[in-house]
């Protein structure tokens, strides 16, 4: 049997004395008495155990804070705490929170008290934004041709998704500013916070598009004793795109999947598929581009050709197919150059 060497109550002991005299004078929680809750004033995120977090609520917030500004005493858990709170004026909350505790096998109920003071700051990413922070520039250009603005457009748009994917990990990455490129061939200019994204977006430009890449990086200054680089990533798209029909050495070709350095081609004539590297076609000329394709009626198929209605005078012709070619539905698509017609072979 044991008891408290204290009062001399009978019972389970904590520490040699009874539950009463054990919890007499003792506190395993407690909570600063002021608690500062910053938000930054551009992006109205509120910063919260050293993240910044949205919260459309600012009580919201504030409770969030509180709680998590709530000390525990060592070789104590807590089993529940929940946080009332009551604005006292624009600025200031007041927390109440009640906790329950476990400590060495005692559950206790505690309750804490404290104001949360709102503060305005400016966050990290908001004042690197407003200095037009950047590390990197993405320089899209085309090789040898003009850039239409609609590629320009899709060009940012996936530039600007991979730039949202990136920065779900990591708030800081940002594009700080984009330049179009007026007259010439086209183009733009990104500005990007940090180099490793920029490297990876030019990475899958390259091999989305078959674009080319080349950096080139520019001592800028010297940070804590460490070199600072600006780099360039030009991506110099080729002439073709993935649909184009290209004519190199006399044939006619269908351009397929692009890859960093080669490009699958497929032979209008006999529906052959051939790997070229993007170097190799750089004297192949675009004579159609994919949205030049036109869909015709199929009237008839045998086993070498296809009788199709002109899609524009709307007569019967037979063509032959390329090799392999099945048709599939009730159209193919068809491509005129010279006045003659052509199967898109796929
Ligand atoms: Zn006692
Ligand atoms: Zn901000």
């Amino acid at each position: 049997m044991s008891f408290c060497v204290k009062c001399g109550a009978e019972g389970p002991v904590y520490d040699n004395v009874c539950r009463n005299c054990f919890l007499e004078n003792k506190r395993f929680t407690r909570i600063p008495e002021h608690v500062n809750l910053m938000r930054c004033v551009h992006c109205k995120e509120y910063s919260i155990d050293n993240k910044w977090i949205v919260h459309d609520d600012v009580q919201k917030a504030a409770e969030d804070v509180a709680l998590d500004a709530v000390e525990v005493l060592k070789d104590t858990t807590v089993e529940s705490m929940e946080a009332i709170i009551t604005p006292a004026d624009n600025a200031n909350f007041r927390a109440h929170i009640e906790m329950t505790v476990e400590h060495k096998g005692l559950v206790v109920e505690e309750e804490l008290d404290t104001i949360v003071r709102l503060k305005n700051t400016v966050c990290d990413r908001c004042s690197m934004i407003k200095g037009s922070y950047f590390e990197a520039i993405l320089q899209i250009r085309s090789r040898d041709r003009k850039l239409l603005e609609k590629e320009v457009d899709d060009m940012l748009d996936r530039v600007d998704k991979l730039i949202k994917e990136s920065a779900t990990d990591n708030r800081d990455v940002f594009v700080s500013k984009v330049d179009r490129v007026v007259g010439g061939a086209g183009g733009a200019d990104v500005y990007i916070s940090n180099n490793s994204v920029a490297k990876m977006i030019s990475r899958q430009l390259s091999d989305q598009y078959g674009a080319e890449v080349k950096d080139t990086s520019k001592l800028v200054t010297q940070k804590e004793g460490r070199d600072v680089y600006r780099v360039t990533y030009l991506v110099r798209l080729p002439a073709y795109r993935f649909g184009d029909v290209l004519l190199y050495k006399k044939k006619m070709f269908l351009v397929g999947p692009m890859r960093t350095t080669n490009v699958r081609l497929t032979d209008m004539k006999t529906g052959d598929a051939v790997n070229y590297s993007h170097t190799d076609l750089i004297d192949a000329n675009v004579i159609g581009r994919s949205e030049d394709m036109l869909d015709a009626i199929v009237l008839l198929e045998t086993d070498k050709e296809v009788q199709i209605m002109h899609p524009t005078n709307f007569k019967p012709v037979e063509l032959r197919k390329p090799q392999k070619f099945k048709v599939k539905g009730e159209t193919v698509r068809i491509f005129i150059y010279e006045e003659e017609l052509y199967i898109i072979p796929k």
